[in-house]
């Protein structure tokens, strides 16, 4: 399915256009505008025309549509370097619950401009990293 959107998504209606954005690249499945809270000049949101909360919900066609939009607007940026996120769930920070690809350009010339992270690195020993391994493993 192409398209399927909800009538009270925020997301949704920009889509239909009945909010208005900073409309960037188009597609069949997908939707691209700049992010009105940006990190940096040019932080970019690419949507897909489906609605879905979370990225696992999405049928293959609109996610294989993002990559290559997210592609042409990180060269369009014009900054090197840069950062896709994509947060699922709101304690993993997702305010907006229809799937969204941020696109953040990363300024060398100040820290605290595009995206910022921790990065809580955790130790597990084999034993347990083979059975985390198994678990998810056996679901795929
Ligand atoms: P997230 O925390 O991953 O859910 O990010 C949601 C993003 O959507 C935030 O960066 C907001 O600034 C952005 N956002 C919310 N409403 C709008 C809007 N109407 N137009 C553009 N960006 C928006
Ligand atoms: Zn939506």
């Amino acid at each position: 399915m192409a398209v399927k959107q909800l009538a009270s998504c925020i997301f949704c209606k920009i889509i239909k256009g009945e909010i208005p954005s900073y409309k960037l690249i188009e597609t069949e499945f997908s939707f691209s505008f700049l992010d009105i809270g940006p990190l940096s000049k040019g932080h970019a949101l690419i949507i897909p025309k489906y609605h879905a909360e979370k990225l696992h919900e999405l049928p293959d066609e609109h996610l294989t549509d993002v990559l290559p939009i997210a592609k042409k607007i990180a060269a369009a940026q014009g900054v090197p370097d840069y950062n896709i996120l994509q947060n699922n769930g709101r304690i993993a920070h997702q305010e907006v619950p229809h799937v969204h690809f941020h696109v953040i350009p990363k300024p060398s010339t100040s820290d605290d401009e595009g995206l910022v992270i921790g990065w809580p690195v955790k130790k597990f020993e084999k034993d347990e990293m083979e059975k985390i391994y198994d678990a998810i493993k056996q679901k795929l």
